[in-house]
């Protein structure tokens, strides 16, 4: 018998709100985790959603905080995440009181310990319960996780301590969603941050894999919301996921991919409803099968506008792109697209980015560029067909053109990305899922 040290290459097993929602679904995640002794490091999230109109713990935790600050009784307000938690507890069996920790975030509440901190107690609760059920240690993410003063994540302190801690910690529960700035507060990742810090932790230990365990058997072609039944992605590249995810596939956080792609850790998506599914693997580009399809995924987002800018001979004006790029820089404006014609620019931007600072910006264009004319145009959606199938294959573009207009959709925009792994339409936003329906059955449905 081996003693001591765990020899083996560990595996890091991230469950997001759904698979921990229940004293059922622990059960299913404690089966899950014991069927391979790999299993050594578990990211839980929150309690999520236990059917359709349910509300996740976050979300009541956020709601808590605001009414709190806004004085209302602790006691009365946190009853329900009290019931959500203690209820687990008692389903699960296990000898273990939350007690002293409600009183104690009543405290911190108080002091106003922030909304950063009320969110992230919904994990960090998950994370005592789960780690006292399976018998694992808990590792608070406050003590390896860390951002620097302005707020940003820091991978290399990051890297370092939690590597330390979890190297003498063989088998741990880590809350996912948050991490300590340097005074010592609570900061959170964006919504969905629990699958980032899964990625975090596999970079630390070193992980053979990333399992990242949802509702869903796998990365899907296109959001199920959308598409019915649609079908499962096999192997992605990183490169293809990070397109998609970037474009609004929500099953995997935007950021999620980083720390294990610069460490050619692989992700697996699995099911927790059916862990039998072999669901989707995620690996490092150049180690990808060929893939069966000319395209590998299609995702989109609503809620953009486009800058429209015509200037005669716009190229022979030195520095006219500089100029444009420099006011919208100036105004914290980020272009996703810029596709240009000849006396014409089109700026694609996030329309919550013109919020408050539209008519400025406007003034700001005419002063500076001194446009012959020029527009705002809102309700943009994009669309990105992504694959690395699409690389060497001629046609994709015209087919993408027959699916849209066969069913009367206008394109407004399209640009193809120069690595050939994207066509990316911009179309408006009441034609969003009729695209998406009529582009799948394009490239899925026509190939079977
Ligand atoms: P978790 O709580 O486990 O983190 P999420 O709700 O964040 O799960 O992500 C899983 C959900 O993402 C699925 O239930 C599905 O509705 C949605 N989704 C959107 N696009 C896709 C896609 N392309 N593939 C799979 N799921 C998708
Ligand atoms: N619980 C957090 C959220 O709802 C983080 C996560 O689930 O990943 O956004
Ligand atoms: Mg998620």
């Amino acid at each position: 018998m081996l003693k001591g040290r765990i020899i083996f290459m560990s595996k890091v097993v991230k469950f997001g709100g759904s698979s921990l929602a229940d004293a059922k679904q622990f059960k299913k995640v404690a089966d899950i985790i014991k069927a391979d002794e790999e299993r050594c490091y578990v990211i839980p999230s929150a309690p999520g959603k236990r059917f359709g109109d349910d509300t996740k713990v976050t979300d009541m935790l956020y709601h808590c905080y605001d009414e709190v600050v806004g004085g209302a009784d602790f006691a009365k307000s946190f009853a329900p995440v009290r019931e959500r938690f203690n209820g687990i507890i008692s389903e699960l069996g296990i000898d273990l009181s939350l007690e002293d920790e409600f009183v104690k975030i009543g405290r911190n509440f108080a002091s106003s310990a922030g909304r950063d901190y009320a969110a992230s107690r919904g994990e960090y609760l998950n994370g005592i319960i789960l780690a006292k059920y399976l018998g694992y240690t808990f590792v608070d993410a406050a003590k390896g996780i860390f951002f620097d003063n302005k707020g940003n994540f820091d991978g290399d302190i990051t890297n370092a301590c939690l590597g330390a801690i979890l190297d003498r910690t063989p088998r741990a529960v880590i809350p996912g969603f948050y991490g300590a700035m340097p005074d010592g507060s609570i900061k959170t990742f964006s919504r969905g941050g629990s699958d980032f810090t899964g990625s975090v932790v596999a970079k630390a230990v070193k992980a053979s894999l990333y399992e990242n365990w949802t509702d869903v058997s796998g990365f899907l072609v296109a959001d199920p919301r959308i598409v019915a039944n649609p079908e499962v992605i096999s192997v992605i590249t990183y490169s293809e996921l990070r397109e998609l995810s970037y474009m609004g596939a929500g099953v995997l956080h935007e950021d999620a991919i980083f720390p294990v792609r610069s460490a050619n850790i692989p992700i697996n998506i699995k099911n927790t409803n059916s862990p039998k599914d072999a669901g989707t693997l995620i690996v490092p580009t150049g180690t990808e099968p060929p893939s069966k399809y000319l395209i590998t995924g299609i995702a989109g987002k609503k809620d953009f506008s486009v800058i429209s800018i015509e200037k005669d001979r716009m190229n022979s004006h030195k520095g006219f792109m500089r100029r444009l790029l420099q006011v919208l820089e100036n105004h914290g404006i980020f272009p996703e697209h810029m596709p240009t014609g000849i006396d014409t620019v089109s700026v694609v931007v996030n329309s919550h980015e013109l919020d408050h600072q539209r008519e400025k910006l406007e003034e700001r264009l005419v002063e500076v560029v001194k446009p012959d004319h020029f527009e705002i145009i809102d309700g943009l959606a994009l669309i990105a067909i992504v694959g690395r199938g699409m690389r060497s294959a001629k046609g994709t573009a015209t087919r993408v053109f027959a699916a849209l207009s066969h069913a009367d959709i206008n394109i407004r925009m399209i640009d193809q990305g120069s690595s050939e792994l994207n066509i990316i339409v911009g179309i408006n936003e009441g034609d969003f899922e009729k695209a998406i329906g009529v582009l799948y059955d394009m490239f899925m449905l026509s190939e079977q």
